[in-house]
């Protein structure tokens, strides 16, 4: 799907505009790329519906080429249609023990404090819930938690907000159905250091998943996570057999552990178990195979339910929760250009970028210009983070120079700070001007730098101001569209 958009993407000329007739080629192959990635139909017309939208009802931002308002369209659809971004995505519920009973209510709808927080994993034959719930045992002991930070909150707490965990888990081996069911579980717990309940194959599993959970609440386990049977394709006794689970332990969370490598298929069987039997969410394994991302994609649009987690490997660590923004990121295959894109877009307005522009060309730009420049790369982070960003740009700046670039913008912005409206809108008070040998002096009183470092400072801004009205007037000349714009 990478590849397919990208090559799609190309097709736009570097200065074209965005009109209607104009994407419509571009659509028509991106919607047969989602559909040849295994992208549920419906879930494919929704998100070309929302890209064509979306390009044309933006403004034109200036520096930012038809072909990347197009992919940030894409992109922020694709974040949509798969929960929001990071921030939006709710904590589950395997996170919140400890926090139970002093928590926001709003954030919490799960069991009684002191209850063990229940976890139970469904899904057909070899899709990945017994390596699942082994991974997930070792996500959540892992690390230590501080609940002191998210107690205070009364915003809904995330996933990453919470980098440590300490949890007491207890496994539950409740396929009886295949004999190394059990033992898989049991090599596993032993791997991650928890500890596996089970009873042999000769137990009704609702009993043993029933016997678990007693045995949590009398040692203090604070967490359940009961492996289930599947079967190779959804039946009745299976779906039963997870009803009365659910109603023995009455799980906090009911995950769906689906193969990422069926593709939209695996959106429709999340639809599937969620009607009967009600699910908080799904686990999308082997996102490290060659997944043409279809399901992650879809499971979403067809399903409503969040994907929680993905696995992307068969190791005990190969586990990430799922963000739809880093998702859509690796969908579009474009690294972190777009977040550049989006952030570039959202610190500094079109409008303010014309003017910008206009101010360059006619080399009016200003100290306060100047400022509010250096504020827009701030909003985008550390020009360190912005150069790693770039593709290609990791490696070519070093570190110090980065350090030194950052320095140097915060000393010329304490010296701005220093400069009286007057001379912050007109900079050539301090070369042309009488007075200008009395401004430095006073500037250089204020700031607590030399006369020399100010000089510097307002012999560079010149230069740059003279260059950047060449530059903006022979890219004009080149382009004579962008006058219009
Ligand atoms: P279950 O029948 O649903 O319990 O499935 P298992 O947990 O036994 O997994 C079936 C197979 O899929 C095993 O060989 C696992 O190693 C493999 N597997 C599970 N999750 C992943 C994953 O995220 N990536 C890869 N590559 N393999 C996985
Ligand atoms: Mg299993």
């Amino acid at each position: 799907l990478a590849g397919a958009i990208s090559s799609v993407v190309k097709e736009f000329g570097p200065r074209q505009r965005i009109t209607e007739e104009g994407i419509k080629p571009a659509l028509r192959s991106v919607r047969r790329a989602l559909l040849d990635a295994d992208v549920n139909i419906d879930v494919a017309d929704a998100l070309i519906d929302g890209v064509r939208k979306r390009s044309l009802g933006e403004e034109v931002i200036k520096g930012v080429t038809a072909e990347q308002q197009f992919v940030k369209a894409m992109y922020d659809e694709l974040v949509d249609m798969m929960g929001g971004d990071s921030e939006a995505t709710p904590l589950m519920a395997v996170e919140m023990i400890g926090i139970k009973t002093n928590a926001p209510a709003s954030t919490l709808a799960v069991g009684q404090p002191g209850d063990p927080v229940v976890v139970l994993l469904a899904g057909l034959q070899g899709a990945g819930k017994t390596t699942a719930a082994g991974k997930l045992a070792l996500y959540l002991k892992e690390r230590e938690v501080d609940y002191s930070v998210e107690v205070e909150s009364d915003k809904p707490i995330m996933i990453n907000d919470l980098p440590k965990r300490n949890r007491k888990v207890l496994l539950a081996a409740a396929d009886v159905y295949r004999p190394a069911a059990i033992t898989q579980l049991e090599i596993l717990g032993k791997s991650v250091g928890v500890e596996v309940f089970s009873m042999g194959t000769d137990t009704d599993p609702v009993d043993i998943a029933q016997a678990a959970l007693e045995k949590a609440k009398a040692e203090g386990f604070d967490t359940l996570i009961v492996d289930t049977a599947g079967r190779q394709v959804i039946d009745d006794n299976l779906m039963a057999e997870l009803q009365r689970i659910q109603k023995t332990v009455k799980p906090d969370e009911t995950l769906l552990v689906v193969d990422a490598m069926t593709g939209q298929e695996a959106a429709s069987l999340t639809a599937a178990f969620d009607s009967a039997v009600g699910l908080t969410g799904a686990i999308l394994t082997k996102m490290d195979g060659d997944s043409r991302g279809g399901a992650a994609v879809s499971v979403r649009g067809v399903s409503g339910k969040p994907i929680k987690f993905i696995g992307v490997g068969e190791r005990t660590v190969d586990l990430e929760p799922f963000y739809p923004d880093r998702m859509a990121s690796r969908i579009l295959g474009m690294g972190d250009v777009l977040s550049i894109v989006e952030k570039a877009s959202a610190a500094l307005s079109t409008e303010d970028a014309a003017r910008m522009t206009e101010k360059a060309k006619n080399a009016q730009f200003d100290f306060d210009d100047f400022l509010q420049q250096a504020n827009a790369v701030k909003n985008m982070g550390s020009l360190g983070k912005m150069a790693k960003m770039m593709p290609g740009m990791n490696g070519m700046i070093s570190d110090e120079q980065l350090v030194t670039a950052e320095k140097r913008l915060k000393k010329n912005e304490a010296m701005i700070q220093c400069m009286t409206t007057e001379e912050r809108g007109n900079p050539d008070l301090f070369i042309r001007d009488k007075s200008s040998r009395e401004r430095i002096q006073r500037l250089a009183d204020e700031s607590g730098y030399s006369t020399t470092e100010i000089r510097q400072f307002i012999s560079e801004f010149q230069k740059m101001r003279t260059m950047m009205s060449r530059m903006t007037k022979s890219a004009g000349a080149m382009n004579p569209d962008s006058d219009e714009e």
